[in-house]
């Protein structure tokens, strides 16, 4: 595939006039924060580095982390870097873990937001001659005004859609030709599953390409939503503390995601003890916002588990590509003393023929773990034979232990009956209160 470049002097930019880039971006950000957040310019002094001492992306180590346990301190202007009369926006996380955390906006922040998405949308081959539908919600979250804005910049004819009315989306794609689609893994599969029911086949959907994101997704999700929706699936990665989506894409090569480098860096820490691990190695993803002015968060901790790669990419880019997150750090169950993550669970249930549409459910019986997971059987599967339906949860659960090592009581449930998101999915219902 002839490959489309955004900003292409950046995409394919040396690693040495990527890295001259950083450092000059690094040392002039500590020093607008420093001077103007106090929160950050105390924890400098505490660990005693001053903006001096970081003269090159080299020195990145030297500063201290941040996590989203100071923006909950910081909030809400605890953190802002500039005059909140130059802000022109704010965006907020959509609280999947905890309380929910402000971010602010000058104009020129928006400005680079929308770049990242833009490039994000010229990497799944988006042109101006595109109908890009966005569905992601539209608000608070930063999903649709990330896209919608990208979607202009490249100037693709945008259905600003947002997230839920699955009818209209359905009708709207069909009549306009959408040709991009954009939303969550979750609901991209919820629209699949609707368009075949009303009797579309893969061939009749005008769709081609589909930027989906917000939420950890598995290989096997992709394939599965590639088929229903004849397209070819893309990720998208991002989070409100540092714009929102787009900082980083997938490319023609779909084998993990380009990071936009010269606005954030990213660096893979071991999250236990702070320090940096070599390239290749698996663990918490923290970024650094080289360009932000409003809300410039230097060694950001996400949380999100991922492994990063300067192999050559076929499409050309040389930015850094980082894995699909497998989860995050707070996204890991730990049941009876084993490691848990909701993605693992998906793999083997679209390697056994179901739907990703399941349910874990944690509690805490007489100090002992109980591990339920619920999966909806597909139509085709469909029984009421109890023996049959025995059967089968058998065999699932024997899988599961497989990959996990650990049992969990399987309950098949007739199709339908777990509840779709039109955002991000909720996998986990974990009744133990443990914190
Ligand atoms: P919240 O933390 O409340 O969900 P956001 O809406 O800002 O806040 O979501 C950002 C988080 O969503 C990321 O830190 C990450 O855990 C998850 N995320 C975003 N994109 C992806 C993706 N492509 N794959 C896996 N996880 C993702
Ligand atoms: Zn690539």
């Amino acid at each position: 595939m002839e490959q489309n470049y955004f900003q292409k002097e950046i995409e394919t930019m040396s690693r040495e006039d990527m890295k001259q880039l950083q450092s000059e971006k690094l040392v002039k950000q500590v020093k607008h924060v420093y001077e103007n957040v106090p929160y950050y310019r105390d924890l400098m002094d505490k660990k005693g580095v001053s903006p001096d001492d970081i003269q090159s992306i080299d020195d990145l180590h030297k500063l201290p982390f941040l996590s989203k346990a100071d923006l909950r301190d910081a909030y809400p202007y605890g953190l802002l870097a500039k005059p909140l009369e130059d802000c022109v926006r704010i965006q907020s996380t959509s609280g999947t873990t905890g309380r929910r955390v402000v971010a602010f906006y000058t104009q020129k922040d928006i400005d680079l937001w929308e770049d990242c998405c833009a490039r994000a949308i010229t990497a799944v081959g988006g042109t101006k001659k595109d109908v890009c539908q966005v569905a992601y919600g539209y608000g608070l979250f930063t999903g649709g005004p990330g896209l919608n804005g990208g979607s202009h910049k490249v100037g693709c004819l945008t259905l600003p859609l947002s997230s839920g009315n699955t009818e209209r989306q359905i009708q709207f794609m069909t009549d306009l030709s959408a040709t991009i689609l954009c939303c969550t893994p979750s609901y991209a599969a919820y629209l699949g599953e609707s368009l075949k029911e009303m009797g579309y086949t893969p061939e009749t959907i005008p769709l081609k390409a589909g930027i989906f994101g917000a939420e950890p997704w598995t290989e096997e999700m992709r394939k599965s939503i590639e088929a229903t929706l004849g397209i070819k699936a893309y990720d998208i990665y991002g989070l409100t503390e540092t714009t929102g989506p787009g900082v980083s894409f997938e490319c023609s090569e779909q084998t993990g995601m380009h990071v936009n480098e010269d606005h954030f860096y990213a660096e893979i820490i071991n999250p236990d003890t702070g320090e940096v691990l070599p390239e290749g190695e698996k663990g918490e993803l923290v970024f650094t916002s080289l360009d932000k002015e409003a809300f410039p968060l230097l060694r950001y901790r996400t949380r999100d588990i991922c492994v990063l790669s300067r192999k050559k990419c076929s499409c050309g880019r040389t930015l850094v590509k980082m894995a699909k997150p497998m989860g995050r750090t707070d996204d890991m169950l730990i049941i009876r003393g084993v490691n848990v993550f909701p993605s693992q669970i998906e793999t083997v249930l679209l390697k056994e023929g179901y739907e990703p549409n399941y349910q874990i459910v944690v509690d805490r019986v007489k100090n002992n773990d109980t591990f339920d997971v619920n999966v909806e059987m597909t139509p085709e599967m469909f029984t009421d034979k109890v023996s049959e339906i025995i059967s089968m949860e058998k065999a699932l659960a024997g899988a599961m232990k497989t990959m996990l090592g650990i049992n969990p009581s399987v309950h098949l449930v007739p199709p339908k009956t777990i509840a779709r998101s039109e955002g991000k999915a909720v996998r986990v219902v974990d009744k133990r209160k443990l914190i």
